[in-house]
């Protein structure tokens, strides 16, 4: 197994390895360890003979390619991705109901609304190869150029807050769907998985250094509110992307 095997293995299996670049750094390490604890292993941060059959084993249930984890299916239609030089994806909330409307087509390039299904935007994701003018996905202030907006549809209404989600809380079903449309795009437009390329809205501010006048979506997950700070679901984002490339 070579080093980005182990990286893909352990985020599949829900170690976070850090980023999947070949390189065995502190965060690969621990991700091995955590590994080798979970499977009653000598705990010592080495992939041999027994760890390397542990990963072997988990392999059918767990691997990108196993169906009922990740589904190969392309879910972006190709026609949704013309060909443009992009360099990062934002994924957002639209702060309204499960449905998509004619404000929120305009902002993003893709919506998952509450069925879920993707819905296109009203821009090709090429209106934001640069944004000079008022025609393109308007989703993050100032940092629109070479951006793709991914939005899920959904925490609407008066008084949501990280307590109270409303009455249109994000479904697991739909965090799924954008994790694998980001993946897509991600592989398509060769956008490498970073806290800077691929991150939420509510990271743009912390990561980009881009003002954003408290945008906090995506600072809470409904379906797991373990995850109640925008760098933890930025973190989960960018692992379940990278397990599905
Ligand atoms: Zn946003």
């Amino acid at each position: 197994m070579t080093t980005i095997e182990i990286q893909r293995q352990l985020a599949a299996l829900g170690f976070d390895p850090g980023p999947i670049d070949g390189i065995t750094g502190p965060r690969t390490r621990a991700a091995i360890r955590a590994f080798q604890s979970s499977r009653g292993l000598l705990v010592d941060g080495i992939v041999g003979p027994q760890t390397r059959a542990a990963f072997v084993a988990a392999r059918p249930s767990s691997s990108p390619a196993a169906p009922s984890s990740s589904p190969a299916a392309s879910i972006v239609p190709a026609a949704w991705m013309p060909r443009a030089a992009m360099r990062r994806v934002h994924l957002h909330w639209t702060a309204g109901a499960y449905g998509a409307n004619g404000l929120d087509q305009n902002a993003y390039h893709l919506l998952i609304d509450g069925t879920p299904k993707l819905v296109r935007g009203k821009w090709p994701i090429s209106a934001n190869v640069n944004c000079p003018r008022g025609a393109y996905a308007a989703h993050t202030l100032n940092a629109n150029t070479g951006a793709i907006g991914v939005s899920i549809c959904c925490m609407g209404g008066p008084g949501v807050n990280m307590a109270n989600h409303g009455a249109w809380p994000m479904k697991r079903e739909q965090w799924e769907m954008a994790v694998q449309a980001v993946a897509e795009l991600c592989r398509f437009y060769s956008i490498p998985v970073t806290d800077k390329t691929v991150l939420t809205h509510a990271e743009v501010q912390p990561n980009l250094g881009i003002r954003q006048n408290g945008k906090w979506d995506i600072a809470t997950l409904s379906f797991d509110r373990s995850f109640d700070t925008a760098r933890k679901v930025g973190d989960r984002l960018r692992r379940e992307v990278a397990a599905r490339l």
